[in-house]
């Protein structure tokens, strides 16, 4: 009671008692008069009070799994009470399983998933580099339609990352095409967010027509302009959705609020062609004609990026420990090597994990303000985001700096995401939906997660409720596991 209403649709702060019952909001009273009898009264004076958020990409899969990080505490702490796991193409092979193993174990968010075409592809083709036979185009159809079935709410595709990055338009297309018969999403991390092979643009385009022609609302994951060559492109990227959704087309997209990504060496500097078949890294590298192919691809990668002062090593294997909080010039220069050289060597040691500092601040609030664009945290590990992405978009983007107003920056983490997703009764504070509620002030939310310590949790979030229940009371998490696995809803006549 007495708390101001941010209710997620955008429309303006409005004072406000909210009861419920159960894990239901039963009323949202402006009139103070009706004298409900109640078991508990969180009083809600100088605080808002908004839904929870929903968060449409995460890489919080493996969390949900564990019989400790189940909590997920991380997201809770934000403010986030749904997230989406299965995105870039990697999801659970059995959807089916997973939703059994969420109920049983419990899990502190509710979560969605989708059917990642990458695990799908690896499930019949492997690593191949070509295109699917019949047979096995069939067998991929059929274990799209067995997930989605299951629940999953749409197919996710990663076409930046092998083995997806194999697969042509038209593969796509007709798995996408047993997504829309159920009235499923398709989820991208687009096939080129640079320079790489079609371009930014043209991997914008690409969604645009898989969206078209297989008839499915598609979702641009994480979108950026990413890298020197693509720097001052937001405008010319944000015209083709804006062409696409004048006739029709649902295209949409999802942004986290830093200038850096979170990749690895091999995603960020690796070549697919190198990726394909099933040797050893180690083993190809020591082809010299393979390996100078790739010293030669990975130098133009590293230009892309901007170069080995913008490549932060966040998560080196055990051999390298002393390369954690380096940049790749950094690392270099103690191995006294060229920064290429350095790479293919942490490489052929297992790789590491990267914050690669490639957008540029014009570009991220030019996307930020465009209505079709919602907050998504993409949290990996290693990156400040998985920890900090709502708080920061407060803190920063609502409060600092005003890009967005708090209204905005709700609907934007909460009914837009329910509603493009058809996450039925959540996203807005009203009678008859499931009470995820946030309460807080905003300017006492804060992030403190950052590359040197990524797994800092965020504090300002007053009280969480899941579905009724207090997981975050008065700052605290309660130890609750108040969360639901979220089936696509079932359209008529599947
Ligand atoms: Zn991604």
């Amino acid at each position: 009671m007495n708390g101001q209403v941010i209710d997620g649709t955008g429309n303006a702060a409005y004072f406000a008692d909210i009861g419920i019952a159960r894990d239901t909001i039963v009323f949202v009273d402006t009139s103070y008069t009706r004298g409900w009898k109640t078991r508990r009264t969180i009083d809600a004076k100088g605080y808002i009070v908004s839904p929870g958020f929903i968060d449409p990409h995460t890489h919080a899969g493996g969390d949900l799994r564990d019989s400790i990080r189940n909590s997920n505490i991380n997201y809770v702490m934000q403010g986030v009470t749904t997230v989406f796991v299965g995105n870039d193409g990697r999801s659970a092979r059995d959807i089916e399983a997973q939703f059994t193993r969420w109920e049983s174990q419990g899990i502190g968010t509710n979560a969605v998933t989708y059917v990642g075409h990458g695990t799908v592809r690896r499930m019949v083709m492997g690593m191949r580099d070509n295109e699917p036979t019949l047979e096995e185009m069939g067998s991929m159809k059929a274990l799209v339609r067995k997930a989605m079935e299951a629940g999953a709410i749409g197919l996710s595709s990663g076409l930046y990352y092998a083995p997806a990055s194999y697969a042509n338009t038209r593969e796509v297309i007709e798995l996408a095409r047993v997504v829309a018969e159920f009235g499923g999403n398709y989820d991208v991390h687009i096939r080129d967010e640079s320079s790489y092979n079609v371009g930014l643009l043209g991997a914008i385009e690409e969604t645009i027509r898989i969206s078209e022609l297989a008839g499915i609302p598609g979702h641009i994951a994480h979108i950026k302009c990413l890298g020197v060559d693509v720097w001052g492109k937001s405008n010319d990227a944000i015209r083709l959705v804006e062409n696409a959704r004048s006739r029709g087309v649902a295209i949409t997209a999802d942004q986290y609020p830093y200038t850096a990504s979170g990749t690895s060496i091999t995603g960020a500097l690796v070549p697919r062609w190198f990726l394909a078949g099933d040797e050893e890294v180690g083993e190809k590298l020591d082809d010299p004609e393979i390996r100078s192919r790739l010293a030669v691809d990975m130098k133009e990668n590293l230009r892309r990026r901007g170069g080995p002062d913008r490549l932060l090593i966040t998560r080196p294997n055990d051999q390298n420990k002393e390369l954690k909080g380096l940049t790749l010039q950094e690392a270099a220069n103690k191995w006294d090597m060229d920064p290429v050289e350095a790479a293919i060597e942490i490489l052929r040691q297992g790789g590491s994990a990267l914050g690669s500092f490639n957008m540029q601040e014009e570009d991220i609030t030019n996307f930020m303000r465009q209505s079709w664009v919602m907050t998504g945290s993409d949290g990996s590990r290693g990156h400040p985001r998985k920890f900090g992405s709502y708080p920061k978009k407060i803190r920063e983007y609502v409060m600092n700096k005003g890009v967005l107003t708090l209204e905005e920056m709700i609907y934007r983490s909460s009914t837009l995401p329910a509603m493009t997703f058809k996450i039925q009764k959540r996203g807005v504070l009203k009678p008859g939906n499931y009470a995820d509620i946030i309460i807080f002030k905003p300017g006492e939310v804060r992030d403190h997660a950052t590359f040197e310590n990524p797994e800092e949790l965020s504090e300002g979030m007053y009280y969480v409720l899941v579905n009724g229940q207090t997981a975050i009371d008065k700052g605290v998490y309660t130890g609750a596991l108040a969360g639901r696995g979220l089936k696509r809803e079932q359209q008529n006549g599947n």
